[in-house]
């Protein structure tokens, strides 16, 4: 008999052996856990840019 768990995201029921992508039933449901956590966290009121906006400063590095 196969252990069964419930996807926290659809709540579908699901095999916890031989599943990549448990406690979540596929990965698009790990992706949305994972894109409402990063939206919570991330989300910045009025700024539509990439959440991190590092400049890099590869460019300006010129050794002889
Ligand atoms: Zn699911």
């Amino acid at each position: 008999m196969p252990r069964m768990v419930r996807c926290p995201i659809c709540r579908a029921e699901v095999s916890w052996e031989g599943n990549p992508h448990r406690p979540f039933c596929s990965e698009r449901c790990r992706l949305i856990d994972l894109g409402a956590w990063a939206e919570g966290r991330y989300h910045i009121p009025g700024k539509e840019t990439k959440p991190e906006d590092k400049p890099e400063d590869d460019d300006d590095d010129e050794s002889p």
